[in-house]
């Protein structure tokens, strides 16, 4: 049998380490994502340091082996929209989210971005800010949940969230470096917690202005999967990763404008929501793919079939924080939205049902 050489799960971070301490010449790596369609990325060299988005050029990739195109027409172009710093290459390296192009110049079918900034201009009077809450589950490479019992299941839901303590709390030690990678990267993340399922955890990404929030979400997501290579697990935004009474994942879809959070704000609140139940079905649509197995009524959700809201209500579709109510102003939660959304489309059509329709 040939040799295998080393695991391919896993990355030789001893080997690799000698070679990342070899000067760069004065050039720089940028990692260019497509976020549009799940994450892909390939990078390219450039001659020196970026201290504007104009400083880069548009690039392409073979679209016909992403689905992203025909084989006979199969250029997708990617025009640099956002940059990040690289934590993995440091120095002046840079990650750059893509919105993606067909040949003939219009946006490719999973540019989500080109309209979410378009409906991002149209109501930039109003300042719209989005706070998302990120969960995802943590898969071993056995295919299992990561660290749960081999031939077993954990104790159930409980002592999980929040957790502290071993056997309560699963790969904190690769949750820290996605943190820390974040900060560094310039990622606006807000927070981490432990989730309700053992082995699922969640980020917050803002508040951010609405022309940022995707690629923040986007990079952020972006960095865990990379991280999670390093630790040789995989990352799962499915909405209802595992059947039975263990809770799904979403990504809570926090939202305010100028006008919710001056005096007077929960009036407007309200008008807003009457107009998100009246869209419910055509939000729904972009809430993700198989949310209907997470919102079932149960395990903290509103039924997908009917709308509903409340103050400090996690059964209901759009949850008012208590504190919210109280000052009569601020940001309300929609909690429909899956972990699997495109949040380009998400915060697409938060704005153009709130601010922008009848
Ligand atoms: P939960 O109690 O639902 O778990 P989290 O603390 O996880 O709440 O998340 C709250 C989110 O609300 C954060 O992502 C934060 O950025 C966001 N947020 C706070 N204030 C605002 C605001 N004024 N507009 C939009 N988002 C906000
Ligand atoms: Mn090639
Ligand atoms: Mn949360
Ligand atoms: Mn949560
Ligand atoms: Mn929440």
């Amino acid at each position: 049998m040939a040799h295998q050489g080393l695991s391919p799960y896993h990355t030789h971070a001893d080997l690799l380490q000698k070679y990342m301490e070899l000067p760069q010449g004065g050039k720089i790596q940028a990692v260019w994502i497509d976020a549009e369609n799940g994450l892909r990325c390939k990078t390219t060299t450039l001659d020196g340091p970026v201290s504007s988005i104009d400083d880069l050029k548009e690039w392409n990739f073979d679209g016909s082996s992403t689905g992203q195109a025909e084989g006979a027409n199969s250029d997708v172009f990617l025009r640099p929209a956002a940059y990040f710093r690289d934590p993995f290459r440091r120095g002046d390296n840079i990650i750059v989210i893509c919105e993606t192009y067909n040949n003939d110049g219009t946006p490719n079918k999973y540019n989500h971005r080109y309209s979410c900034m378009k409906t991002m201009e149209a109501a930039s009077k109003s300042d719209p800010w989005f706070g998302l809450e990120q969960e995802y589950t943590i898969f071993g490479s056995d295919g299992r949940p990561y660290g749960w019992p081999v031939g077993g299941f954990p104790g159930p839901q409980g002592p999980y969230y929040c957790g502290v303590g071993a056997g309560k709390v699963f790969a904190r030690d690769m949750i820290e470096a996605h943190y820390r990678a974040c900060l560094y990267a310039g990622v606006n993340i807000s927070g981490i917690n432990a989730e309700v399922m053992p082995s699922q955890w969640e980020f917050q990404v803002g508040p951010c202005a609405g022309k940022d929030m995707g690629d923040h979400l986007w990079m952020a997501r972006y960095l865990l999967v990379r991280i999670a290579e390093e630790w040789g697990v995989t990352v799962s935004f499915h909405p209802k990763p595992l059947q039975g009474d263990w809770n799904g994942a979403g990504c809570h879809t926090n939202y305010s404008t100028a006008e919710t959070r001056s005096d007077g704000g929960m009036k407007v609140i309200e008008e807003m929501i009457k107009k998100l139940e009246k869209r419910h079905m055509q939000h729904i649509e972009v809430y993700g793919s198989d949310n209907d197995l997470r919102l079932t009524g149960r395990h903290e959700t509103g039924h997908i079939g009917q709308f509903s809201w409340g103050v400090a209500n996690r059964g209901s579709s759009i949850r008012v924080p208590k504190s919210v109510a109280l000052a009569g102003k601020g940001y309300f939660e929609d909690r429909r939205p899956a972990s699997n959304i495109d949040p380009y489309a998400v915060c697409d059509i938060m704005v153009q049902t709130t601010l922008l329709s009848a």
